[in-house]
């Protein structure tokens, strides 16, 4: 792709001294490869190095990740001030393609970990959820799909004298809006309808991932966990009170794994007390027949009841709706409206960063 030569000189990675850098710690582990915390012993300072496994697909979507990102920091960010990590280096050692990243803090599913899953304070979802969308607008900007937004994939940022912040890290998945190569892609959880469904999509999902993820920061858990796609449809159903619009259902490729047609697809024309929608969601009994290989799931307990419920009187969060004072209550009516614009499930309706 000749926008994104440009950035990757493939020359420039054999170049590189050994011994640069020396591991001192993992910090992480993923699909990808491994990420070790390492002194670079040419600026004297910790950096972030990712090991990418040596298999042509992951090192070809590991130069996928050092091109876009690259072309982001230096032509959409070039003074950092959009909360999206900044890539320091790359080089291939051992055959292994390794790209050193600035070194940053936990991830924020750590962070709601050591908060014992109880959520953060509204100032701080606040202040995380501007500083994710900030990067977001950018992203869009460069016609970027990040493609996997999740609490693992924002980190916090260490050492900043002012206030809390976060950055965006991991492109291992994402592409350019128009070349969207996969359809298999997003973390369950955070995996927008119209990728579940199979549907053409755009830097919409992440939009619907950033509403998981604003939620989940504020309650401590995933809003639409589940242990198979079939489940995380029917947890999004349940918690917005509405299914996918018809006109997505008709187009999709895999609506036929979900929904059972029971009226006219034809818009406009409906049947006298007829359905409003002519898809249906399969019932337990009827998924199971059609996925025999399915294991049997657990029912997830909670937190369960629709958004507003969810959000406005989340029992974790020590609320007795009458007992709020008004701020309170009206910040929190402002986040479900908030919520009600991200996760929606048809991408034309849903919010722009
Ligand atoms: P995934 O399975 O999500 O695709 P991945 O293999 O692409 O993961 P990353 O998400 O880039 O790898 O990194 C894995 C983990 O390593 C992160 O969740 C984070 O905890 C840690 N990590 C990554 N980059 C940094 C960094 N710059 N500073 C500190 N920790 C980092
Ligand atoms: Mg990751
Ligand atoms: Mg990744």
């Amino acid at each position: 792709n000749s926008d994104l030569i440009l950035y990757v000189n493939l020359e420039l990675v054999n170049k590189k001294s050994d011994r640069r850098y020396v591991i001192k710690e993992m910090l992480g582990q993923g699909t990808f490869g491994q990420v070790a915390k390492c002194w670079d012993g040419e600026t004297n300072s910790y950096v972030a190095v990712k090991v990418i496994k040596n298999q042509p697909a992951f090192y070809q979507q590991a130069i996928m990740e050092v091109s876009l990102l690259s072309m982001l920091n230096e032509k959409y960010d070039p003074d950092d001030q959009h909360h999206i990590v900044r890539m320091l280096d790359f080089f291939l050692y051992q055959n292994h393609l390794c790209i050193a990243f600035e070194m940053l803090g936990h991830n924020l599913y750590e962070l709601l970990k050591r908060n014992s899953l109880r959520g953060l304070q509204l100032k701080y979802v606040r202040t995380f959820s501007r500083q994710i969308l900030d990067a977001l607008v950018v992203m869009k900007d460069a016609g970027i799909i990040h493609c996997d937004l999740k609490p693992e994939n924002i980190l916090i940022t260490p050492n900043v004298k002012t206030a809390a912040g976060v950055k965006v890290i991991d492109f291992g998945s994402a592409c350019l809006e128009g070349k969207t190569i996969y359809s298999y892609i997003q973390s369950r959880y955070y995996r927008s309808p119209e990728v579940l469904l199979g549907y053409p999509y755009t830097t919409a999902i992440d939009m619907w991932s950033f509403g998981c993820i604003v939620a989940e920061l504020y309650i401590g858990l995933p809003l639409f966990p589940g242990a198979s796609e079939y489940d995380v449809l029917c947890r999004m159903i349940e918690i917005l009170g509405g299914q996918p619009p018809d006109d997505l259902l008709r187009e999709a490729k895999n609506t036929g794994r979900f929904f059972k047609q029971v009226g006219s697809i034809y818009p406009g024309i409906e049947m006298q007390n007829g359905p409003i929608s002519a898809y249906r969601i399969l019932t337990e009994e009827e998924i199971e027949t059609r996925e025999s290989k399915k294991p049997k799931v657990g029912r997830w307990y909670f937190p369960r009841g629709r958004l507003d419920k969810l959000i406005y009187t989340y029992p974790w969060k020590n609320l007795n709706g009458e007992n709020l004072p008004e701020t309170e209550k009206t910040d929190r009516l402002a986040l479900v409206d908030f919520l009600r614009g991200l996760v929606e499930f048809d991408p034309n309706k849903r919010w722009s960063p």
